[in-house]
């Protein structure tokens, strides 16, 4: 048993012995019974009067002197409300490292519950976004109100970030990430990349600067290259080295085109003419054009295209990024292999169009990295065919501004399959039309 109780139980039996002494002296047994215990009752009624005191009061340097098991409970209390109370401290002492750090912080870092609207922002956030202590509790939407942005957030996939002008400054880019956690609240971390965006610009600026001012002066080597190759006696000892010379200036004016190429579809906006461009004759001209690059090759090259299949977008691009899809598959297959282009509707409605060949192949770890610029799989199959290392960085890009992805599967020795994936909202109208007719 323990102490405290046992010295209550004490108390108990001195309180009975008292009434029990007064009892038998006045020989009213029943009455000091009762005194006694509306003694004991009025003593305990006391000390929880002196508990509920304490309790609203909750301050530690008052806490009411007892004994037995009311002072054991008193005990009990207090050493309780100084664990809170230290830990209360650790608590805020964490919170208030936090909140230093994330001010020290010059990215903006809100959180947002499950209904958009602000728990706590840091002291960035008022320079990056205009926003304020007193913002907190406001949907977020309410005050950055542009459209892109209330369409990111409400649209669910936040693996990539969203790149927006600052209302404040034009010239200033954010990058706005959001991270979701617990019960529907997010994390939205807002980045000033305005630096990171002019160093890109300049980048894609030099690449075109430098492939236009190289353009002329390797036009003039090639003229001047051939005209000697014409002038050169069939065994003239400078015949071969003049051939070879020729053969690297076609090179690198294929990479000038592919990196000319490259930087135009990242200069320019998405704004380009778009119409409704017919993949049947776009493909046959690939294909004729693929034929005659096959020459000596014979690879037997067959089309399976509906006639009325027709995509939404830049003529000259998507002939570029089938083309070189169509050629890769020449250039890296043995001869009189087949290769096979279909086109047809996916499960949906929209168009995948597949360059499947029976090729060399390639090895699944190669596979995630082809689209890199100058990524070659085997570098010096790629240069003999006169592969630039380009072409497939630009079909991703011409396939992402169409709004179509790029898959690629691909055994070794057995060939390789690129499929260009586009949506149903690229599929020109009249296609739809006919395949609703066609569904009646
Ligand atoms: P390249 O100009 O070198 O062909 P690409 O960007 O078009 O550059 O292709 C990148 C690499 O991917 C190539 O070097 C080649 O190794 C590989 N590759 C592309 N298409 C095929 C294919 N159909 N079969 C096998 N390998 C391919």
């Amino acid at each position: 048993m323990r102490k405290d109780f046992s010295l209550e139980i004490q108390r108990l039996v001195i309180i009975a012995i008292a009434c029990l002494v007064i009892g038998f002296v006045t020989h009213q047994f029943l009455l000091s019974f009762l005194l006694g215990s509306l003694v004991y009752i009025g003593w305990s009624l006391f000390q929880m009067h002196q508990l509920e005191d304490w309790l609203h009061d909750r301050q530690l340097s008052t806490i009411p002197d007892a004994s037995g098991i009311w002072g054991n409970i008193f005990d009990l209390l207090s050493r309780d409300k100084k664990l809170q109370i230290k830990e209360t401290k650790r608590l805020k002492n964490i919170i208030n490292r936090v909140e230093t750090m994330t001010s020290a912080l010059n990215d903006a870092v809100i959180l947002l519950d499950k209904n958009q609207c602000i728990n706590w922002l840091n002291a960035s956030s008022r320079d990056l976004l205009s926003l304020q202590q007193s913002d907190v509790g406001r949907p977020i939407t309410n005050l950055i109100r542009n459209p892109l942005w209330v369409n990111y957030l409400n649209k669910g996939d936040h693996s990539l970030p969203l790149v927006l002008p600052s209302a404040e400054n034009i010239e200033q880019r954010l990058e706005f990430r959001i991270s979701h956690f617990g019960d529907g609240e997010s994390l939205l971390i807002v980045r000033d990349i305005t630096r990171l965006c002019k160093l890109e610009q300049m980048r894609k600026d030099f690449v075109a600067n430098v492939s236009h001012e190289l353009r002329t002066p390797l036009t003039v080597i090639s003229g001047y290259l051939e005209t000697l190759e014409d002038a050169m006696a069939l065994d003239a000892p400078w015949k071969k080295p003049v051939q070879q010379m020729q053969q690297q200036a076609t090179r690198m004016t294929a990479l000038i085109n592919d990196l000319t190429m490259l930087s135009i579809l990242e200069t320019e906006g998405l704004n380009k003419k778009q119409e409704a461009v017919n993949l049947l004759p776009l493909l046959q001209m690939i294909i004729d054009a693929a034929q005659t690059l096959s020459g000596e090759n014979q690879h037997k090259l067959i089309l399976e295209c509906p006639t009325d299949i027709s995509l939404i977008g830049n003529d000259r691009e998507l002939h570029s990024a089938f083309s070189n899809l169509i050629m890769n598959a020449v250039k890296y297959s043995p001869p009189k292999k087949q290769i096979t282009v279909s086109v047809a509707i996916n499960d949906n409605a929209g168009v995948n169009v597949k360059v499947i060949d029976n090729g060399y192949g390639i090895e699944h770890h190669h596979i995630h990295r082809l689209t890199e610029r100058f990524y070659r799989v085997d570098s010096s199959r790629s240069i003999d065919t006169g592969g630039t290392g380009l072409g497939l960085a630009i079909v991703k890009h011409i396939l992402a501004r169409h709004d179509a992805q790029l898959h690629i599967t691909s055994r070794i020795n057995q060939g390789s399959t690129f499929a260009a994936i586009f949506p149903e909202e690229r599929v020109a109208e009249c296609f739809i039309e006919n395949k609703q007719a066609k569904l009646q």
